[in-house]
């Protein structure tokens, strides 16, 4: 008796990845892209990468700045 086969009966010949619609994927994109934002922000930009985002964002909103 052994568990190590986790193919159930029936599907055996049928061994494809998981379909993952776009639907059910686009949170955990979005998630995984903030996730890298934050880490370049914290981890290598040391502040100024967030000064300088938060500097352009003002930018593209229309604030005259210098
Ligand atoms: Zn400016």
């Amino acid at each position: 008796m052994s568990d190590a086969t986790a193919v159930p009966s029936g599907e055996a010949g049928t061994l494809h990845p998981p379909a993952i619609s776009l639907r059910e994927a686009w949170p955990w994109t979005l998630f995984g892209g903030a996730l890298l934002l934050l880490t370049y922000l914290v981890g290598f930009g040391e502040g100024a990468a967030l000064h300088e985002w938060v500097h352009d964002g003002r930018h593209l909103l229309g604030f005259p700045c210098h």
